[in-house]
C-alpha cells in the first residue's frame, strides 16, 4: 500500500490508472479506523479495481467549539488496518495543501444541510461538501463509498454529485454496530464506561420506535414524545434532536411511512453521538 501525501501526486497516480482503463473507488474518512471503516473499504473493493482511502481530519467541517484538536488520530495503526484490507493508496494530505492561503471556494448544498445536524453545526455540511468535492477532483474516482451512519452527509453528497453532474456512483453502506447495538464511531473512544452504557439509549430508541411501528403507530408526534421521554430518562443524556424525516428530502413527516427515517443526535457528557434507522422492516437508507 502506498501512502501519498501530496494532492498532485495523488492525481498523477489516478491518471496513470485511468489511462489504463482501471476503475478507482474512494473511501473518504477522518481516520482512527474501526470495523465500520473497514467494511466500507471492503465494499469499495467490490466496486473497483483499485481502492483509495483518504484520511483527513478536515478542519473546515469543525465548529470553533468542536473537537478538531482532540479528534483521535493514529496513522500507524490506520495504515496497518488499511493495508490489511488491500487498500492501494492511503491518501493523507496536510491541511495546508488542501486549503492553501487564499483559498475562497465553498460548496454549499442548501436545503439538505439546514436541518438535523446542520442546525447545531452551522457550516458543517459546507465543510463536508467542499472537502468531498476536492477529493473527487484530486482522486478522480468512478465510485465513492460512504456510511449510512452519517445519513444527512450521504444525502448532501448525493445531491452535490447530481447537481454538479459528477459521473461518480455514490454507494452507501449500512451502519455497522457493536454487538450491543451502539453504532461504531471514532468518537466512542471519548466515552467513559458509564457514558458508554448511557450511549445505548440511541439504539434503544430505534428499537422502541420500530416496535411501535410494528404495533401500528403512525403518528410521528406521539412516537417522538415517547422517544424524548425514553432518552431523557437517563440524566447523563441530553438530546439535541430526535426527528422523523423522509429518507431523501430529510423533510420532517407527520405520518410515518416506508420512507420514514428516525434520526437522533444526543450528547452524553461532552461527546456528541448520532444514529438513525429506517422505521419499517427493510433496513438501510438509499
Ligand atoms: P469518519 O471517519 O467518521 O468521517 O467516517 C468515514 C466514513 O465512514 C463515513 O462515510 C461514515 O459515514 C462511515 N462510517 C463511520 N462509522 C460508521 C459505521 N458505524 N457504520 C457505517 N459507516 C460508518
Amino acid at each position: 500500500m502506498k501512502i501519498i501525501r501530496l494532492p498532485r501526486q495523488m492525481t498523477a497516480w489516478s491518471n496513470s490508472l485511468i489511462r489504463r482503463g482501471k476503475r478507482i473507488a474512494l473511501v473518504p474518512t477522518m481516520g482512527y479506523f474501526h470495523e465500520g471503516h473497514l467494511r466500507l473499504m471492503r465494499l469499495a473493493r467490490q466496486h473497483a479495481d483499485h481502492v483509495v482511502v483518504s484520511l483527513f481530519v478536515n478542519p473546515i467541517q469543525f465548529g470553533p467549539r468542536e473537537d478538531l484538536a482532540s479528534y483521535p488520530r493514529d496513522l500507524e495503526r490506520d495504515a496497518e488496518l488499511a493495508e490489511g484490507e488491500q487498500v492501494d493508496v492511503l491518501f493523507v494530505p496536510e491541511a495546508g495543501d488542501m486549503y492553501p492561503e487564499g483559498a475562497q471556494t465553498r460548496v454549499t448544498v442548501s436545503a439538505l444541510s439546514e436541518g438535523l445536524c446542520g442546525r447545531s453545526r452551522p457550516g458543517h455540511f459546507a465543510g463536508v461538501a467542499t472537502v468531498v468535492a476536492k477529493l473527487f477532483h484530486i482522486v478522480k474516482p468512478q465510485v465513492a463509498v460512504f456510511g449510512e451512519k452519517d445519513f444527512q452527509q450521504l444525502a448532501v453528497i448525493r445531491q452535490m454529485a447530481t447537481d454538479l453532474n459528477w459521473d461518480i456512483d455514490i454507494v452507501g453502506h449500512p451502519i455497522v454496530r457493536e454487538p450491543d447495538g451502539l453504532a461504531m464511531s471514532s468518537r466512542n473512544t471519548y466515552l467513559s464506561p458509564a457514558e458508554r452504557l448511557s450511549a445505548l439509549c440511541l439504539f434503544q430508541a430505534i428499537q422502541h420506535a420500530r416496535q411501535r411501528v410494528r404495533q401500528g403507530l403512525r403518528e410521528a408526534d406521539k412516537l417522538l414524545s415517547e422517544l424524548d421521554g425514553l432518552v431523557r430518562a437517563d440524566a447523563a443524556v441530553e438530546p439535541e434532536y430526535i426527528a422523523i424525516v423522509h429518507r431523501q428530502s430529510l423533510v420532517p413527516q407527520a405520518l410515518l411511512d416506508r420512507d420514514s427515517v428516525l434520526a437522533l443526535a444526543v450528547r452524553v457528557g461532552k461527546t456528541r453521538l448520532i444514529d438513525n434507522d429506517l422505521l419499517f422492516a427493510d433496513r438501510g437508507v438509499p
